[in-house]
């Protein structure tokens, strides 16, 4: 008997649990929008508040979220 177990489909590449990915801009112009993250920082993006990138774009976070 050849029973297959069914493989789980995996969209692409995923990230570790836990792991950030994206946050919410801390600055009031963008109003929480959710910002990927790039290598750790905050991705650059702009607003419709305010013109060019955002100044929090490239800002190092860090996650104080605890226990996980
Ligand atoms: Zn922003």
């Amino acid at each position: 008997m050849d029973q297959r177990v069914s493989r789980r489909h995996r969209a692409g590449p995923v990230p570790p649990v836990g792991q950030l990915v994206a946050v919410r801009c801390p600055s009031v112009l963008c109003q929480n929008m959710l910002v990927a993250l790039d290598g750790g920082a905050i991705g650059a993006h702009s607003s419709l508040a305010h013109l060019g990138q955002c100044t929090w774009s490239g800002v190092g976070i860090h996650d104080d979220r605890e226990g996980g």
